[in-house]
């Protein structure tokens, strides 16, 4: 029989609380997020709501609710969406205002602009010169053949801004060679298994390529869920402490490194 029960409590670095378009699930809000956390052994989760991605209703308040609710378990990255534009000043008084702001995220395959265009260069100046942690959706050729988040774009991004932690969502599917051997050169680039796990291998192979304690976890939760996740890093054939730096040791160095509060 398996014995896969943790001493430790997981720690989720890429999620989506609330609702989008065309999925319906009902633990999406806050306390709903956190009774599925429970559920699953989940101790903290690091979100960046559907709403601040997408409606462009500017509000944050599923987020910021969230975060002084459960300033424990929900902590938050500011949504950049640069069709509504860039506002740093709005930035700094976001994260001065909320504590549990801990990092930026971006998503420029939806937003359908280059991550490496010049409308994300304040945005970066801006994190490169805070030491801050963005996550960013990356992925080698996108569905509609465009290719705003590949390779080429994160190398470009790593070397003009050395001093953000970057951790390279979904690590770049499609490229993922390519994700390892940024991960391996940049200091500050880490790959995020965030639906990526379920690659045959690929957790083993990142591990031995880049080490362990260059790979996070994440989730996309809830339009994508914990268990087969987990399943696929403590099923993989790595040992224990690999397991413990994946899910959990590595992303509470990279949330102190980001000044999160009580991490
Ligand atoms: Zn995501």
């Amino acid at each position: 029989m398996k014995n896969w029960d943790l001493d430790y409590k997981v720690i989720d670095m890429h999620n989506h609380m609330g609702l989008e378009y065309c999925l319906y699930y009902p633990e999406h809000d806050a306390d709903g997020m956190v009774k599925a956390m429970d559920e699953s052994g989940i101790e903290l989760i690091v979100s960046a709501p559907c709403e601040d991605l997408f409606d462009g209703s500017g509000k944050r308040e599923q987020i910021t609710d969230a975060m002084k609710r459960y300033p424990d378990r929900i902590r938050g990255y500011y949504s950049v969406n640069p069709l509504l534009g860039v506002d740093i000043n709005e930035i700094e008084r976001a994260f001065k205002e909320n504590p549990g702001y801990v990092g930026l995220k971006l998503l420029p395959d939806y937003h359908r602009t280059n991550l490496n265009g010049e409308v994300y260069e304040p945005v970066f100046r801006f994190a490169n010169q805070h030491k801050m942690l963005v996550l960013s959706h990356t992925w080698g050729i996108s569905m509609n053949g465009e290719s705003c988040n590949s390779a080429d774009k994160i190398a470009d991004i790593l070397e003009k801004y050395p001093d953000i932690t970057f951790l390279m969502g979904h690590s770049i599917q499609g490229q993922v060679e390519e994700a390892i051997e940024i991960a391996n050169t940049f200091k500050g680039a880490y790959l995020d298994l965030c639906d990526t796990c379920r690659l045959n291998g690929v957790v083993e192979k990142m591990v031995k390529k880049a080490g362990s304690e260059k790979v996070i976890f994440g989730t996309d939760a809830p339009m994508q869920g914990y268990h087969f996740q987990m399943g696929a890093v403590i099923g993989a054939r790595i040992s224990k402490e690999e397991k413990r730096n994946i899910l959990r040791d590595n992303a509470l160095g990279i949330l102190r490194r980001a000044g999160c509060p009580n991490c």
